[in-house]
């Protein structure tokens, strides 16, 4: 979901990058596949390449393939290093290997999945947005936000990152919602636009502090490559970041939140709820349709308690749409007692929606409802909204704007169904004030 956010400064970032366009090879797929990777799926495109990529293998399944070649095991330590320290996107560079064994890793397995990459930067210097061409053409976006240290904290620089290309749940105020469903990510394409702003970090003498998985697509929709791509940041063999300094983000799919909370993975869980009542949710998340928030937010509940970790609460607020105060106070009702923590992120103008953000007061206003219940909010400020930073706008612009009238015919439908759905909502607040919600109630007659 995904506007990108912020906080202050940093400097500026360097040139534009592109990783070198990927080879295709007749070579046949290592048996030492990665998670996610399934050779038979269909991969149309620019090109065809059966190589999985490196960064999703695990350690094992290296040092797997290394004796398989009669190589000492060290030589996976070699290139783990160069894959995840040196940020290698070629055999070439891998030049603690010998020549042959460096030609053979380039048959069998891609050093990096993407194909090219183009830079934009913003917010002098601050936000750096991403369009990462993959191996069989493919689009996905990527955003690096530099932080400046301050009071208690050190500099940090964050990567949102995508799971899929393009995305199926279709939420209305999201460009990449608008684009539709190209296909899941393998574990390594992923990893790759983290290694892509690892790379040129390093060239600044910085590393990533954190990764969130909030770019395109719904992380819970694709979660064996997800949970192979968590893995291998938390992996201290791998990138080796702290799993407190990973947060994966869901719009709501109650079985995969269900299955984290089995595995207890002790990342943090970003839930994009951008609606405590149903009728409104239903429009803004379609998902909710099948997993109503009550469930949602009981799933998350489940997950805060079994790991002990707080759950980020995304809200996009929308003018008129669902920033009043019975919407603060519904949210304050729905979450009161909760392990929760809500990050309340003005919505970034999209072309195809006929909402803007709200207005500064009025987040004000929203933030100061929940503060009154006792939970804890914080406001973000909108990162790279001149280069297009909120997710899947480079790549709907990459698509092709729909033509007008399209864009016309599907702003009334949104219109519509919002003003129906709010419609509904306090037709339900009108029933529950005159019975229960005394929070909704109060809040009803201040709004
Ligand atoms: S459409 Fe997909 S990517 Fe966009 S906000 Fe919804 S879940 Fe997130």
């Amino acid at each position: 979901m995904r506007a990108m956010t912020a906080d202050p400064p940093e400097r500026a970032a360097g040139p534009s990058t592109g990783s070198p366009r990927a080879t295709t090879s007749e070579a046949p797929p290592s048996p030492a596949l990665p998670p996610g990777f399934d050779p038979s799926r269909p991969r149309g495109g620019l090109g065809l390449d059966p190589r999985p990529g490196i960064a999703g293998l695990t350690p094992a399944a290296l040092e797997a393939w290394v004796r398989e070649r009669g190589e000492p095991s060290y030589r996976a330590r070699q290139i783990l290093d160069a894959v995840w320290r040196s940020f290698a996107r070629q055999p070439d560079e891998l030049t603690t290997l010998p020549k042959p064994l460096r030609a053979a890793l380039g048959e069998a397995f891609r050093l990096d999945t993407i194909a090219e990459s183009e830079v934009r930067v913003a917010d002098a210097g601050r936000t750096e947005k991403v369009l990462h061409r993959l191996c069989d053409g493919a689009v996905v976006e990527s955003v690096v936000m530099h932080y400046p240290a301050g009071p208690g904290h050190r500099e940090r620089h964050t990567v949102c990152i995508s799971s899929q290309a393009g995305c199926a749940v279709g939420c209305p105020f999201c460009a990449t919602g608008e684009l539709g469903f190209t296909r899941d990510l393998e574990a390594a394409e992923i990893l790759d636009q983290v290694r892509d702003a690892a790379r040129r970090l390093a060239e600044r003498g910085r590393r990533v502090t954190n990764v969130v998985f909030m770019g395109m697509g719904e992380p819970l929709l694709n979660l064996d490559a997800v949970l192979a791509a968590v893995e291998a940041l938390n992996d201290p063999r791998r990138f080796g970041l702290g799993a407190r300094h990973i947060t994966v983000s869901t719009s709501g799919v109650v079985p995969g939140i269900r299955r984290l909370t089995e595995l207890g993975v002790q990342f943090t869980l970003a839930v994009s709820l951008h609606a405590a009542r149903d009728p409104l949710r239903d429009v803004l998340v379609p998902l909710n349709r099948r997993w109503p928030v009550a469930e949602v937010v009981a799933a998350a509940r489940d997950h805060a308690r079994a790991t002990g970790r707080r759950v980020s609460y995304e809200v996009t607020l929308i003018a008129g749409v669902n920033d009043t105060p019975t919407d603060a106070a519904a949210l304050a009702e729905l979450l009161a007692g909760e392990l929760a923590h809500v990050n309340l992120i003005p919505m970034n103008p999209v072309a195809h929606t006929p909402w803007t953000a709200s207005p500064p007061e009025a987040v004000e206003r929203f933030a100061a409802i929940l503060r009154r219940a006792g939970i804890p909010v914080t406001i973000r400020s909108n990162r790279g909204v001149e280069i297009g930073a909120a997710c899947g706008q480079l790549a709907a612009e990459r698509a092709g704007a729909p033509p007008p009238p399209a864009v016309q015919r599907r702003r009334e439908r949104l219109l519509r169904a919002s003003a129906a759905a709010l419609r509904r909502a306090r037709l339900a607040d009108g029933a529950r004030a005159g019975s229960a919600g005394p929070a909704v109630a109060a809040a009803s007659e201040r709004g």
